[in-house]
């Protein structure tokens, strides 16, 4: 049998419908997306080994806050070419089915642990970004901040970027490893999943803290949580629905199922 009638077969019909019936029924849903949502626009997913950009690099030892301070060199030898790539990179079905999800009413927010802007660029007006976002970098004495497309403007001859006015190091406004999570961002997003009656789960293994706590709250506070994610997560026995598909076919099946809802 072919892999793809399989793939048919094998996938249960109901759970799109299902999650449909609850978007409709919440009065309040958020979304939470990771890595996984934007796989199909062509950006890895780190923790899968061997893949792209982060092929030759640990990005553990590369994309620290002591690596930005000890060689700011090597660490911009790093996310230069990253900065170039992803400022090409184009949102995908997925992020856009939750952009739909927004105008239509049925979705509050975006928290996202993405750094790559997709989600702004879908149309997505309501994103709290707790990584930060690759969108703009700004000097870590003076503050000056410069959009993406500034920054190579910024860089020495040793291949540093440089703030023009004081000289100072610009780092780009992402959360490093070693770095705390911006503190207002979290606390947006720490708001928001313990008000949501529905949390929609998307792309992540929900496996980093601070961001894997937040279905906990919405658990917490008699909320439902979905969960939209390919491989296991430590919610998967709370999750009122789980799909485990591709992102784009799931997310597609959902919207294409609160259609028929609407016209039902
Ligand atoms: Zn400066």
């Amino acid at each position: 049998m072919p892999a793809r009638v399989r793939k048919t077969l094998g996938r249960h019909p109901a759970p799109a419908p299902e999650l449909a019936r609850l978007l409709k029924e919440s009065g309040c849903t958020v979304a939470l997306t990771g890595a996984g949502i934007s796989v199909p626009s062509g950006i890895p997913d780190f923790r899968t080994p061997g893949t792209g950009i982060w092929e030759n690099v640990d990005p553990f030892e590369v994309a620290t806050i002591e690596a930005f301070r000890r060689d700011p060199a090597r660490f911009w030898s790093f996310y230069r070419p990253r900065f170039e790539a992803l400022g090409d990179v184009q949102p995908n079905p997925a992020h856009e089915a939750l952009s739909e999800l927004e105008r239509r009413g049925m979705l509050e927010a975006v928290i996202t642990q993405n750094v790559d802007r997709l989600h702004r660029k879908a149309g997505t007006r309501r994103l709290i970004e707790v990584h930060g976002s690759i969108d703009t970098s700004s000097c870590t004495s003076c503050g000056t901040s410069w959009s993406l497309e500034e920054v190579e403007g910024l860089f020495d001859d040793a291949g540093v970027a440089t703030c023009p006015h004081c000289l100072g190091g610009v780092k780009p406004d992402v959360v490093l490893f070693g770095e705390l999570l911006p503190e207002a961002a979290m606390a947006e997003a720490q708001e928001l999943a313990a008000r949501a009656e529905l949390m929609l789960c998307v792309g992540s293994s929900l496996e980093v803290h601070p961001v894997a706590g937040l279905p906990g709250l919405t658990l917490a506070s008699g909320g439902r949580v979905a969960i939209i994610t390919k491989g296991s997560t430590p919610y998967d026995d709370d999750a009122a629905v789980r799909m485990d598909g591709d992102v784009v076919d799931d997310l597609g099946a959902v919207v294409a199922a609160v259609e028929a809802l609407h016209l039902g």
